[in-house]
């Protein structure tokens, strides 16, 4: 299997190849060159299947360089409950990524039960181990680069820590983070984590982590890597729980299942797409965006218009506040049905700050084969959301979930069964909880105490010599 770029321009390469790596050199993202498929009766061998061999079966089909028995034993220690521990009363750990029954036909896929209780775990535990493997084998090292407004930020540091060979420096916005993402990332004492909280906003952190990365010199003699949300793996990754997902709720392969997706960068809903187009029997994928509504408003009328970061809306689902959706290349890709010209094209307009419609070519009357279809949440919707789902059901779900459920609502259909995908617990975002229903959400036990731990950070201004500096300081 090798991967080709949206672009067209740059060389076929293999997974191990593009592993750590984001962009391609042509600036495109990478896909495989086809995806493969699962039969009829690969589905039925698949449906008894628990996560890791569902997981193993998946990607060993798109992972083709590392040998079998090394890919098995990387997915074993993985997805293994101890990590994603942090289940709800009367779900199975064991089960790695649950579901919760909410009334006939209408679930929760809950992808939270990780370390930092989002879905971005579930990913990035995968990534910290095929890096430690890839770098151990070849005899390198890397250094992570990265800046977070929150989740993925502690993500990565909980999936990268004590790992062999590699160090991660996470710039957030100082002091901008809620109480409870500071103190998962900072209470951190593994030695090759560095959190660097930088007087400034989340883009100003951005801003820095670009303007390193793009010196070419210091990149390469350091060793800069990235585990952004474009990286391939993690999209791959993700691939996984939708066929989870689909054999918990379905009896057969002629039932179709839908998913409502809490969307952002758009990497999670890329990769049920993925897996539609590997054979799983999807009917719909309902994209939820909250106010910041590029993909929603792309699905309803063909127009992509990316906004500037300076206009993204700072809402009460922070981690789908995003101008312009990073993924949203990998489908459009398989809607031009893959013309890299055409890719070009209409890149060239998104990277000078312009925007394009898909009604011209006649591509956008095409977006109904692929599933999609979309709709968006406000704060209002997301209380009232919280609230119906808290009464309905006797359910708590955090914002980001609240906005997938929203949106799953507006599209059900009878005898399909609407999944909803959980993005994080609502533990972590306590604040909006407790103004929709007046009380704090439970907090897992082993999360008590958590924002009274001793911290470790470093304060630094918006300086890129100064943060050069820190990486060669401590890259060692
Ligand atoms: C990252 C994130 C999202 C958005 O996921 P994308 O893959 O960027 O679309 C949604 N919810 C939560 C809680 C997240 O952390």
């Amino acid at each position: 299997m090798k991967y080709i770029s949206t672009r067209g321009q740059s060389p076929a390469l293999s997974f191990s190849e593009i592993l750590l790596g984001g962009l391609a050199p042509d600036g495109g993202l990478y896909l495989p060159e086809s995806y493969p498929q699962f039969s009829d009766a690969d589905l039925n061998a698949m449906r008894g299947m628990n996560y890791r061999e569902l997981a193993y079966s998946i990607l060993s089909r798109l992972i083709d360089d590392i040998p079998a028995a090394d890919l098995k034993a990387i997915v074993d220690k993985t997805y293994v409950q101890e990590v994603y521990c942090h289940t709800r009363k009367g779900q199975n750990a064991a089960d790695i990524t649950p579901t919760l029954k909410l009334e006939n036909n209408l679930y929760l896929l809950s992808l939270s039960n990780g370390p930092t209780l989002a879905f971005k775990d579930m990913a990035m535990q995968l990534l910290g181990n095929l890096f430690e493997y890839v770098l151990t084998k070849v005899g390198q090292e890397t250094n992570i680069l990265g800046a977070t407004s929150g989740d993925t930020g502690s993500a990565a540091e909980y999936a990268m820590r004590s790992k062999q060979g590699i160090r991660v420096f996470m710039l957030s916005p100082h002091q901008k983070m809620s109480r409870f993402q500071t103190a998962q990332m900072f209470s951190l004492q593994a030695p090759n984590i560095f959190n660097i909280a930088v007087k400034g906003v989340f883009d100003d952190a951005q801003d820095i982590v670009k303007a390193v990365s793009n010196d070419s010199a210091f990149k390469a003699k350091h060793k800069i890597g990235a585990v952004n949300s474009i990286n391939w793996a993690r999209v791959a990754a993700q691939v996984v729980y939708y066929f989870k997902g689909y054999f918990a709720v379905t009896r057969s392969n002629s039932e179709q299942v839908s998913f409502a997706v809490p969307s952002g960068n758009f990497g999670n809903v890329c990769a049920g797409h993925i897996a539609r187009m590997m054979g799983l029997p999807v009917k719909k994928l309902v994209v939820a965006t909250n106010e910041n509504d590029v993909l929603d408003e792309f699905f309803k009328t063909g127009v992509y218009r990316p906004r500037g970061s300076a206009s993204t809306y700072h809402t009460s689902s922070p981690s789908m506040d995003i101008s312009k959706a990073s993924n949203f290349e990998r489908f459009v890709f398989d809607l031009v049905e893959r013309d890299a010209a055409k890719m070009r094209e209409l890149w060239n307009k998104v990277d000078t700050g312009g925007s394009f419609d898909l009604n011209e070519g006649g591509y956008f009357a095409k977006v109904a084969n692929y599933g999609f279809v979309s709709g968006s949440s406000n704060h209002a919707n997301r209380m009232q959301t919280i609230r119906w789902a808290h009464e309905q059901y006797g359910v708590t779900i955090d914002t980001h979930t609240a906005d997938g459920l929203k949106v799953a609502l507006e599209y059900r259909e009878p005898d399909v069964p609407m999944v909803v995908l959980e993005t994080a617990l609502p533990a972590k975002f306590e604040d909006a909880i407790v103004e929709a229903l007046g009380q704090k959400p439970e907090r897992p036990a082993d999360l008590v105490g958590l924002e009274d731990l001793p911290q470790r950070f470093e304060v630094m201004a918006t300086d890129v010599a100064a943060i050069k500096q820190f990486i060669v300081d401590h890259a060692h």
